[in-house]
């Protein structure tokens, strides 16, 4: 899978504008595109920044915020981004990875499939919801299997796009692992596409990174025989 940056310079993408590109969703970087001072702000002051901007969307859209259903909304909006559904920019939540001896000796795949995360979609603001199955092969250190698990949520806590995503689990797990024999498969629901848009709701995206010994027709073949099982 191509991880090339691609040049963003007055609005537009590779020559195309942002009308051209309209729904079709593309990626610029395999890191997720941050500010340099992300992080000067504290968490408290971007909720109560957040707060008070998405109360202006809500009353430019012309809702009254006096109502008892609603005054809360800007808050929990603001919290629920800061703490959970994007909680993975913030490099502080990254996972504590612990590796451990291979001690059992076992050296052939380890595959951990049906990976269920919610993400959302950088173009929209609307979940992404899918399964990740990941594989790898122990170059001599192995890690807990929750913790494959915990790699997965924390990239699918930010926006995102599948191709993105796929590559930053990828990219971790190799770190890790030490190792190049590593797969990630993602096959994900989009709600950009289901609920508006185009409104197909029976289409699923599926995403791959086969690395080192995974990048083999045969390894391929045994992987996708146990994803199918
Ligand atoms: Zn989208």
């Amino acid at each position: 899978m191509s991880t090339e940056t691609t040049s963003k310079t007055n609005g537009t993408l590779n020559g195309f504008t942002n009308e051209a590109i309209g729904d079709d969703h593309l990626f610029t970087s395999l890191d997720t595109p941050m500010k340099a001072n992300a992080f000067d702000m504290s968490n408290e002051e971007k909720k109560k920044r957040i707060s008070i901007l998405f109360s202006e969307i809500m009353d430019v859209m012309g809702l009254d915020l006096t109502d008892d259903s609603l005054k809360g909304t800007p808050d929990r909006v603001a919290k629920m981004y800061i703490e959970e559904i994007f909680s993975g920019l913030d490099p502080k939540n990254k996972p504590k990875m612990a590796l451990f001896e291979n001690k059992y000796q076992y050296n052939q795949m380890l595959v951990e499939k049906n990976i269920t995360f919610y993400s959302n979609c950088e173009h929209h603001f609307v979940p992404i919801i899918g399964k990740a199955h990941i594989a790898y092969k122990s170059s001599g250190k192995v890690i807990g299997l929750s913790k494959l698990n915990r790699i997965v949520q924390y990239y699918a806590k930010r926006p995102q796009v599948q191709e993105r995503l796929t590559n930053q689990i990828a990219n971790e797990l190799k770190t890790v692992l030490e190792t190049e024999d590593v797969a990630v498969i993602i096959d994900a629901k989009h709600l950009c596409v289901s609920s508006r848009g185009v409104k197909d709701d029976t289409s699923t995206t599926i995403t791959t990174f086969y690395g080192g010994e995974f990048n083999n027709a045969s390894k391929i073949l045994e992987l996708q025989n146990y994803l199918n099982n």
